[in-house]
């Protein structure tokens, strides 16, 4: 990414609000393009959604997709693509937890050539129901998308749903998984990656080093409580313990969750329903590589296995984000020791389970379902531009769509085209 456009005032500064990866990447674009910049961040740290919590244990497991390409560039920029690896490249390890069988499945349509690499249920009417998602027509649920291949819903499509729209399947949208399985048949585009160490030394240190180095602050701490307007202009940024009064040049980026936005411009129409995330790290340390397991049937669907720990996630978890971490680990713990076992994951798996710890993202992502999606302008002010994983409704709410989002948002204060990849 070079310089897109020389600042027209050498004053102007960007005011990027939030520093979650859809400020960052704003914040990155506008840095590179030579712009001055301030981030406001209200927490103590950098990363929203997909933050490292104090200890260094992520909030949640965090994938990413060969398909995510403005995110896989996003890594590439901050020198931190290497630090993303490829867990299972053969295929994904699934276990399905009611008949104990365990298997290698292909999440790309290109690897279900291979008939030992098909996901359970695949037929040709399957497979025309999975081109069908992508055809246009009106929307519906996944659920009633697939009624009639029940086999291939539970092996395949109802945990894609559940991952990559957070969302059960008797709600979400088809149209939104189709937009998502075009891109799959791309080829490498179903390689899946995860953060070796972990999200903070792997997104988030590489993400505010770099900004740091091009010059950007980062006010950590600092929580955006108003904004003073003149018309179609924000005049000020009210943190609190103090104001910032905007130059006539300056301009800001609001790189905010939908609800803080409902706050600051009510005026923006946001999504008001979310689905929570429960992950559950346990302590047990293995002296393997980074491996990555699917479970069907059971309260936990994926696990990642770290040298530090072993990381599971259930989504769309409405129904178990309530349970303490006493609970949670009792009746995950015997699937991930399963899950283990059947696929020789190196050392001892205990029939206690090891010391854990629930960390619960009630709105972890908006609800994707079949309705119509708010859609907010990207420039509700003359000098403020929207960010965020829920600003670009046509995606699913995800890594790849808050970079898009910060990138957009950059781009249309400056008034440039967008880079390549993201236009
Ligand atoms: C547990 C979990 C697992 C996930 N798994 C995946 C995955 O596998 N793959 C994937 O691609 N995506 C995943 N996601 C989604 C992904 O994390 C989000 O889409 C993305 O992080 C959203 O980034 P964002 O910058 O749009 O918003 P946020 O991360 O919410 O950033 C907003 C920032 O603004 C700050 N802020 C809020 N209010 C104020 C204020 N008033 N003033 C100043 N700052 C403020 C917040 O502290 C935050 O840092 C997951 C999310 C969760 C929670």
């Amino acid at each position: 990414m070079g310089p897109l456009s020389t600042p027209p005032f050498p004053t102007m500064t960007f005011h990027v609000v939030g520093a979650g990866v859809a400020g960052l990447a704003g914040a990155l674009l506008l840095v590179k393009s030579g712009h001055r910049v301030t981030i406001h961040e209200a927490s103590p740290a950098a990363g929203g959604r997909a933050r490292a919590l104090p200890d260094g244990t992520d909030n949640g497991t965090h994938a990413l997709l060969g398909a995510n390409r403005v995110a896989l560039r996003f890594l590439t920029a901050i020198g931190a693509r290497e630090g993303w690896v490829e867990p299972e490249p053969e295929g994904l390890p699934v276990l399905d937890l009611d008949d104990h069988s365990a298997r290698r499945v292909a999440l790309s349509p290109l690897g279900w050539i291979t008939a030992a690499k098909r996901p359970n249920g695949m037929s040709m009417g399957g497979l025309g129901s999975l081109i069908g998602l992508a055809l246009p027509g009106a929307d519906r649920t996944i659920a009633q998308a697939f009624a009639a291949h029940p086999d291939l819903l539970r092996s395949l499509v109802e945990p894609l749903t559940v991952a990559a729209l957070n969302t059960p399947a008797d709600e979400a949208s088809a149209k939104l998984l189709g937009v998502i399985l075009r891109r799959l048949a791309m080829p490498g585009a179903a390689k899946l990656y995860v953060a070796s160490r972990g999200l903070g030394p792997d997104l988030v240190a590489p993400a505010v080093a770099t900004l740091a180095c091009h010059g950007a602050s980062l006010q950590a701490g600092a929580r955006l409580r108003g904004i003073g307007r003149d018309g179609d202009k924000a005049i000020t940024l009210d943190f609190g313990d103090h104001v910032v009064d905007l130059a006539p040049e300056d301009q800001v980026i609001l790189a905010l969750p939908p609800w803080e936005v409902a706050r600051l411009l009510p005026e923006v129409p946001v999504p008001d329903r979310h689905a929570p995330i429960l992950n559950v790290h346990f302590a047990q340390e293995t002296d393997g590589p980074v491996r990555f397991i699917g479970l069907l049937g059971g309260l936990a669907q994926w696990v990642l296995v770290r040298p530090e720990g072993v990381s599971v996630t259930v989504s769309a978890a409405d129904d178990s984000v309530g349970l303490s971490d006493e609970e949670a680990a009792a009746r995950i713990w015997p699937e991930v020791r399963e899950a283990a076992i059947r696929f020789d994951l190196p050392g001892d798996w205990p029939v206690d389970p090891p010391r854990a710890r629930a960390v619960r993202e009630r709105r972890a992502t908006p609800r994707h379902g079949t309705g119509p999606r708010p859609r907010p302008r990207r420039m509700p002010l003359a000098n403020l531009a929207l960010a965020g994983d829920w600003t670009l409704p046509e995606l699913p709410a995800t890594i790849e769509a808050a970079i898009r989002s910060g990138e957009a948002a950059a781009a249309a204060l400056m008034a440039t085209p967008l880079p390549k990849e993201t236009a």
